[in-house]
């Protein structure tokens, strides 16, 4: 579903991803740790199109990401076919970034009435059995400021599969939540892989990594230090740096 071949990123003199290699399959949880800075918010940012790669390859579903193919020659996606590949990508962020002067359910319908031109009743029905499912049917009329951490997040996860991604990125969707709110959040999350959503999630929930991860690869530095399956990476780490970075949130 995503495959990075080299890829590279530099802001100005800083390189920040330099030579990132990885797959992640259709239905896979797919979990990316690191210390801070080593580069996997640009990562997932560049595979949202919001950033733009610097070399090596990136695909989502077997396209380049801001490139298209015609016959041998590469082109430059235009602004709008961007746009319109973002859609295929939800991403819910550490901090819960709802429309503050709308309801939950006013966030959740917004795009798809105003990108995809979904009809105001069918956006809503489908809205509200999203807020069903994220265990927040009671709170649709509420507005985020009248809701907890954790139930915010609940609903920008259910704003971003209102436009039906095939591919769902998370940044540390937890991180900036009270101990008490994590579990209701990880909960959701825990659904939707068993549900066989494909998700890349950076996370500093090692539970959730090793219960519900597919994959786990430690980046550090701007390159993939260690990949693996999540349990072997957690118990038995081979780099020293990956060791360094887990005894540290273990
Ligand atoms: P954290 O765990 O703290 O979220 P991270 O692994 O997500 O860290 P990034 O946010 O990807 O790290 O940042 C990697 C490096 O790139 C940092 O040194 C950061 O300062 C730099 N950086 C990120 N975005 C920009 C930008 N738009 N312009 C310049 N430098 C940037
Ligand atoms: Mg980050």
């Amino acid at each position: 579903m995503v495959k990075a071949e080299g890829v590279r990123k530099s802001f100005g003199l800083l390189e920040v991803l330099k030579g990132i290699d990885l797959e992640v399959r259709p239905q896979e949880v797919f979990c990316l740790i690191g210390p801070s800075g080593s580069g996997k918010s640009t990562f997932l940012r560049c595979i949202n199109h919001l950033e733009k790669i610097n070399g090596g390859l990136l695909s989502v579903d077997g396209e380049l990401v801001g490139y298209r193919r015609k016959g041998d020659k590469i082109y430059e996606l235009k602004d709008r076919e961007v746009a319109l590949k973002r859609r295929d990508i939800g991403m819910v962020f550490q901090r819960f970034n709802l429309f503050p002067h709308m309801t939950a359910i006013e966030n959740i319908t917004e795009a798809p009435v105003q990108v995809k031109g979904e009809s105001k009743a069918d956006a809503r029905e489908r809205g509200m059995a999203l807020l069903e499912r994220v265990g927040l049917a009671d709170k649709s009329k509420s507005y985020p400021s009248q809701l907890s951490g954790g139930q915010q997040q609940r609903v920008a996860i259910a704003r971003a599969l209102a436009m039906k991604p095939k591919l769902m990125l998370f940044d540390e969707p937890t991180s900036a939540l009270d101990p008490e709110l994590v579990g209701e959040v990880l909960d959701v999350m825990r659904g939707l892989a068993e549900e066989g959503m494909t998700m890349i999630v950076v996370t500093h929930e090692m539970g959730f990594a090793r219960e519900v991860g597919d994959a786990l690869v430690f980046m550090d530095g701007g390159v993939v230090v260690e990949s693996g399956n999540p349990r072997d990476v957690l118990t038995n780490p081979q780099h020293e740096r990956t060791r360094a970075f887990l005894s540290k949130v273990l």
